[in-house]
């Protein structure tokens, strides 16, 4: 007498005997052992339920694109190709996540100290996932996440949308416009760095709903028409220069205040004259705290400075 095979697990019945089919997402994430039960919870609640194939790796989206793991790199991609071709998918879900071991070691423990500087390094590792993601296959949707040790997941990254998409629901006037506001108000007597830029973008797709390149297009048109340059770095340079002149007092002399003017001007694609120029520099030495130095004549005289 043979008895039955032993199995384990529950068997359910709707997928007995289910005749391979689509799937429409490609989910990546991370091996982390405290969130693997999240993540499938996440996508069950996303409505994926047999709606995805998966790859966990150490990273998540790091691993597809961490040039030191050139063999992680094609076993991510390869096996979403070969998703795409059998299971039909058509969309990429990346889900990266706090306190991942992965970033840590590739990154060293002191880039994700601080919670807001490893939620940066995250958005910018999904945004080079959305890059390559755009370079091997541009019909491929891509969406990031990045999940809190709680399990909520925040939307960090999506890619340009497609012609067409900028009409979205989502992206409605007033929205275009409360992420306008904000970027005015971020603008107001700071300079946009890179991880501004990112913060900023990742706040107009998060919190107000825009598409990633609507959000861009605001960003940079608000910046153009509140006289600033996006990635501005003259004016990082014109700073670092300023405080090294400036000394541990702080004080600032006529003829470097003057070589900063210039330096700015130099390096000012959109053009700038003179007198702009010493207001940007008089901006950034108000914001540096910098103060300028009395001339020698007339005696103690800082009317070169309070009459621009
Ligand atoms: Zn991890």
């Amino acid at each position: 007498m043979t008895s039955p095979p032993n199995f384990d697990g529950p068997r359910r019945g709707r997928s007995a005997g289910r005749a391979a089919g689509k799937a429409d997402v490609f989910v990546l994430s991370c091996i982390d052992y405290r969130l693997v039960d999240d993540v499938t919870a996440y996508l069950t609640q996303r409505g994926l339920d047999e709606r995805y194939s998966e790859v966990r790796i150490a990273g998540g989206g790091l691993a597809a694109v961490d040039g030191t793991r050139p063999s992680w790199v094609s076993a991510v991609w390869e096996n979403l190709a070969l998703s795409r071709q059998i299971h039909g998918v058509r969309r990429l879900l990346v889900i990266n996540h706090r306190d991942c071991s992965a970033v840590a070691h590739r990154f060293g423990r002191a880039a994700v100290a601080d919670p807001d500087a490893e939620f940066r390094l995250h958005v910018r590792i999904c945004q080079e996932v959305v890059d390559e993601a755009m370079r091997r296959d541009p019909t491929l949707e891509v969406e990031c996440g990045f999940m809190e040790l709680d399990g909520r997941v925040q939307r960090i990254v999506t890619q340009p949308p497609r012609a067409g998409a900028m009409s979205s629901p989502l992206a409605a006037p007033d929205r275009r416009a409360a992420f306008t506001e904000r970027v005015r108000a971020r603008l107001s007597g700071r300079p946009i760095d890179r991880a501004a830029q990112f913060d900023l973008l990742q706040l107009g797709v998060t919190e107000h709903g825009l598409a990633a390149a609507e959000a861009d297009a605001v960003l940079r048109s608000t910046v153009a028409e509140s006289d600033g340059r996006l990635g501005r770095d003259t004016e990082l340079a014109v700073e670092s220069f300023l405080g090294a002149r400036a000394g541990r007092r702080r004080r600032v002399s006529q003829s470097d205040f003057e070589a900063a003017a210039r330096l700015l001007r130099m390096g000012n694609e959109d053009g700038i004259d003179g007198i702009a120029a010493r207001r940007r520099v008089k901006a950034i030495m108000a914001r540096q705290g910098m103060r300028p130095r009395p001339v020698l004549w007339p005696p103690f005289s800082r009317r070169w400075y309070n009459e621009i």
